[in-house]
């Protein structure tokens, strides 16, 4: 058996719609209740998956009037107003109507008629999301829109998840919050760095491509086997273009980033996915600090760079470029 002091203590929770799984070095029931807590207030906050939330309000309210929201969930749908509006943006806070229409992932298989995702996209526009700083307060302009989180809350909260386990004392952990994963410190003993499996795309639950070894950083992956439906051998998956309204369609089945924090994780799988490998691959030759994982159609694996992280290919019907 192993000595107490090499443990890894593991706990799980089902939240978000997502399997959570928190790894700490000591038995500390305490701090995973802390976590679990945590994660479960941000939930009420932001969900979307349930009639209400703070986020909720803002949509209920769409058309009518503004709705006053904490400090917090302000800073973020501001984040990700400005996110949206960036030139060429695959990222859209108000992508609501559409996401609902599709019901990607949740009982929906069924592709709507192109009439209706036209009716839809007038209703999805950023600029439409209008901040007021002063009051706290967000209003959607139109009725019938919606903002959805659902591409970087994930992102955000486990970023104070990782606040929190500072202030608890734990400088060794993992969180990962259904694809979401984020490390803090390094591992206590054994490995030196945490080996954060790749996904195989459309493969069993657990079967990787490779390995990614890193030490403190956020591993985010975005993927379009995550939620989808087929129909007629053609996938409909849940990461949708705001241009057109369906999903996206090019040559990635999955991004991931590995970066310092996970908000910047979640928001640059969206972006860098939506401008496909060769446009991705020159835009983040400027940003240094974000890093990133592509999976093809092709069976390539294309690295941007590797300097926070080391990748080892372990499935040789993939190639590394
Ligand atoms: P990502 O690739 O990061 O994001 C895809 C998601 O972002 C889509 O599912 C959609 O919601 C949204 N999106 C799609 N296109 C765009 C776009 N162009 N721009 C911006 N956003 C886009 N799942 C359940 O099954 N049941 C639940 O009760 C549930 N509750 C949740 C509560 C919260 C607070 C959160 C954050 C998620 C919840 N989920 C739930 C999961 C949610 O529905 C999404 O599936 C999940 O957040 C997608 O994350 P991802 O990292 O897999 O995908
Ligand atoms: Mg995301």
């Amino acid at each position: 058996m192993m000595p107490a002091e090499q443990r890894v203590y593991s706990y799980s929770a089902v939240l978000m719609g997502s399997p959570i799984l928190l790894k700490l070095f000591e038995d500390d029931q305490h701090a995973a209740a802390a976590v679990f807590r945590l994660i479960k207030q941000q939930e009420n906050l932001l969900t979307v998956n349930r009639a209400q939330s703070q986020l909720m309000a803002v949509n209920h309210a769409a058309g009518l009037h503004p709705v006053v929201v904490s400090q917090s969930v302000f800073d973020l749908i501001k984040q990700a107003k400005a996110v949206s509006l960036l030139a060429d943006s695959c990222f859209n806070l108000a992508i609501g109507p559409l996401v609902k229409r599709w019901k990607i992932g949740f009982s929906g298989n069924t592709v709507p008629s192109a009439s209706e995702i036209q009716s839809l996209l007038p209703l999805t526009r950023p600029e439409h999301v209008i901040l007021d700083p002063q009051t706290c307060s967000v209003f959607l302009q139109q009725p019938g829109m919606e903002i959805d989180l659902g591409a970087i809350a994930k992102g955000y909260i486990a970023d104070r998840v990782r606040d929190e386990l500072h202030r608890l004392g734990i400088n060794h952990a993992l969180i990962n919050l259904g694809g979401n994963v984020l490390t803090v410190g390094a591992p206590l003993h054994g490995a030196t760095s945490w080996a954060i499996g790749l996904k195989r795309p459309f493969g069993e639950t657990d079967a990787t491509i490779g390995v990614i070894d890193v030490v403190a950083k956020s591993v985010v992956t975005s993927g379009v086997y995550e939620r989808y439906f087929e129909i007629d051998g053609k996938i409909y998956h849940h990461i949708l273009d705001p241009k057109t309204g369906y999903p996206l369609d090019n040559e990635i089945l999955s991004v991931t980033v590995i970066s310092d924090d996970s908000i910047d994780g979640d928001i640059y799988t969206t972006l860098l996915y939506g401008m496909g490998v060769e446009k991705a691959l020159n835009y983040l030759a400027t940003i240094p600090h974000i890093e990133a994982i592509f999976v093809t159609k092709h069976r390539q694996i294309i690295l941007s760079s590797q300097r926070q992280f080391k990748f080892t290919l372990q499935d040789d019907s993939y190639q590394q470029l």
